[in-house]
């Protein structure tokens, strides 16, 4: 027996990263987080990620995608950050709720514990009670993923008062754990147009201001719209206290797939398992390169629509709000050699002019995406009746699903007034109509969390497009809503011509519609994109970017 324990190869300590943000948001930390993971994993590594949201917010469920970008959810149901989204596409891999915290999320387990007495009659502080629960996080999730390395990205930037206490955590897990812990600081270096010339100075401030929190970056990952040049590597290494060599240079590239390779080009993992003192294996980037080549060689334009109630409010990015479904669009148009040229287009516009709806006969598809609430809906209505009369592939999303119905009900099967209680709570025929037990936290206000969210299954019906495109008769799926199809009206529907394509059998819920007649017209009440990845399209979008490429 002990000569075999002996065998064994020598148990690493788990080791963790941080990488933490400098000068400003939005650099791509997220992006670097994701990238440094995959590099790691693909020497062999078991790799897991951790999202740390300073907002108090308990989960992100509750925030505005426009201002905070897309709510991710993870097959257990959590409502998460968009990076969330990004580590499961490069790690392929699925996370758990182990995997994100927020500032509301700690102090409200930490409250938790100290009514249930827990603390055993201390006072409970902030400190240390507070970074203590953020460690413990860590490590849980650290443990659920059986990782060999945990990469933490800290929401934010260095130096902010809302995320100080997740910088606490971090000095003290590296106090515990000195040759086990490692930082990253993803700073930014702007090229002033006036001056013309790539600064430095902010990111030494950036790794001050991380020194006063008790921290020492191990590595910088200097973003700007150009590649560093030796004498700012020799610059940030004599200002910042690091080696030249730790000083990675990540220039702006069209594609956020291509940034892992050029880690690579610089051998980032190389540097970083040397610093853990991991004994790297060969590198296997072999299925990335090859996705990235694809990229590189998708050059035939295609025209996605994305309608969408989307302008009014103040300063917001698009893109972020939709970041799974434009990730899912380019994984299956890049699997056809397509480069998709995506467009948001305003519902409310039709509703004021009709004629503009002409415009969606430049798109070679059209996309209804998942929304809440009452603004642009006519104006969706108007372009999905347009679509589906004039024969453009359409994909709807959840919302995209239920007005689909919606249009169907009034528009094919003459069902007077039909609408989604959503919206109208009196209307004569509530086709859309909210779940058992919905209700009642719809009146009492409890809101956070309470949707029917996470991973269900579905049932896909024989002989359907959606059957053929997934070619399996049962699937699992990640939803977010409070609203479904009304079972009462799903035979007048279908006598009408709606194929009910997929239903969940615990529930009896319709999961998924199609249209026979016509090239493409598919919506499902869950979210597709939220599970396709880089290497492994959507079957659904698959099918729609096919259609939209016959068109
Ligand atoms: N507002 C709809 C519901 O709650 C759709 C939600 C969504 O599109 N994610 O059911």
């Amino acid at each position: 027996m002990s000569s075999r324990k002996n065998n064994k190869t020598k148990k690493i300590n788990p080791k963790y990263i941080f990488v933490v943000g400098g000068v400003m948001s939005g650099v791509g930390k997220g992006i670097t987080t994701s990238s440094i993971a995959l590099i790691l994993q693909s020497r062999g590594f078991k790799v897991t990620a951790v999202k740390i949201d300073p907002y108090v917010n308990v989960d992100a469920g509750t925030m505005n995608p426009l201002e905070h970008g897309e709510t991710f959810v993870l097959a257990d149901g959590l409502e998460c950050d968009q990076d969330m989204g990004n580590y499961e596409r490069f790690l392929n891999t699925e996370l758990t709720r182990t995997n994100y915290m927020t500032t509301g999320s700690v102090y409200q387990s930490v409250i938790e514990q100290e009514r249930a007495l827990k603390f055993g009659g201390k006072c409970v502080s902030v400190v240390p009670h507070i970074p203590n629960e953020v460690t413990e996080r860590i490590k849980n999730a650290q443990a659920t993923h059986n990782a060999d390395i945990t990469i933490i990205e800290i929401g934010g930037t260095a130096g902010e008062y809302e995320n100080l206490l997740f910088l606490e955590a971090a000095r003290l897990l590296k106090l515990e754990n000195p040759a086990d812990v490692l930082f990253v600081l993803v700073s930014y270096l702007p090229i002033p147009s006036k001056i013309g010339e790539m600064k430095t100075k902010p990111t030494q401030h950036a790794s001050r201001l991380l020194n006063s929190a008790g921290i020492q970056a191990d590595m910088i990952v200097a973003r700007s719209s150009h590649p560093l040049d030796e004498v700012r590597k020799q610059k940030l290494s004599t200002m910042c206290n690091i080696a030249v060599d730790d000083v990675i240079s990540a220039p702006d590239v069209d594609s956020i797939y291509h940034v892992p390779i050029n880690f690579e080009i610089d051998n980032l993992s190389t540097k970083i398992l040397k610093k853990l003192d991991l004994r790297p294996k060969k590198r296997d980037l072999k299925e990335w390169t090859s996705f990235t080549q694809k990229i590189d060689g998708s050059t035939k334009e295609l025209k996605i629509g994305i309608v969408g109630k989307y302008f009014n409010s103040g300063n917001f990015v698009l893109s972020d709000a939709y970041i799974s479904v434009i990730e899912a669009i380019k994984h299956a148009s890049y699997f056809y050699k397509q480069k998709p040229i995506i467009d948001w287009i305003d519902s409310s516009e039709f509703e004021t002019d009709s004629k503009k709806l002409t415009n969606l006969k430049q798109y070679a598809g059209i996309i209804i995406p998942g929304g809440f609430g009452e603004r642009g809906v006519e104006g969706k209505l108007k372009a999905i009746q347009y679509v589906r009369e004039n024969k453009i592939p359409y994909l709807g999303l959840c919302y995209g699903m239920q007005l689909a119905v919606v249009e169907f009900a009034r528009n094919v099967a003459k069902i007077k007034n039909a609408h989604t209680t959503e919206i109208d709570d009196k209307t004569e025929n509530p086709v859309i109509t909210t779940m058992e037990g919905q209700d009642i936290n719809i009146k009492d206000g409890v809101m956070g969390g309470t949707m029917r969210l996470g991973e269900y299954s579905c049932e896909i019906t024989p002989k359907t497009l959606t059957r053929k495109l997934y070619n399996l008769a049962q699937i699992q799926e990640r939803h977010r809503h409070r609203y479904e199809v009304n079972n009462q009206y799903r035979e007048e529907l279908e006598k009408a011509g709606l194929t009910i394509a997929g239903i969940n059998q615990d529930n009896n819920l319709v999961e998924i519609i199609e249209l026979s007649n016509h090239p493409f017209f598919i919506a499902t009440q869950f979210h597709p994109e939220l599970i396709s990845h880089p290497l492994n399209p959507h079957p659904l979008f698959k099918g729609f970017i096919k259609a939209c490429q016959k068109r």
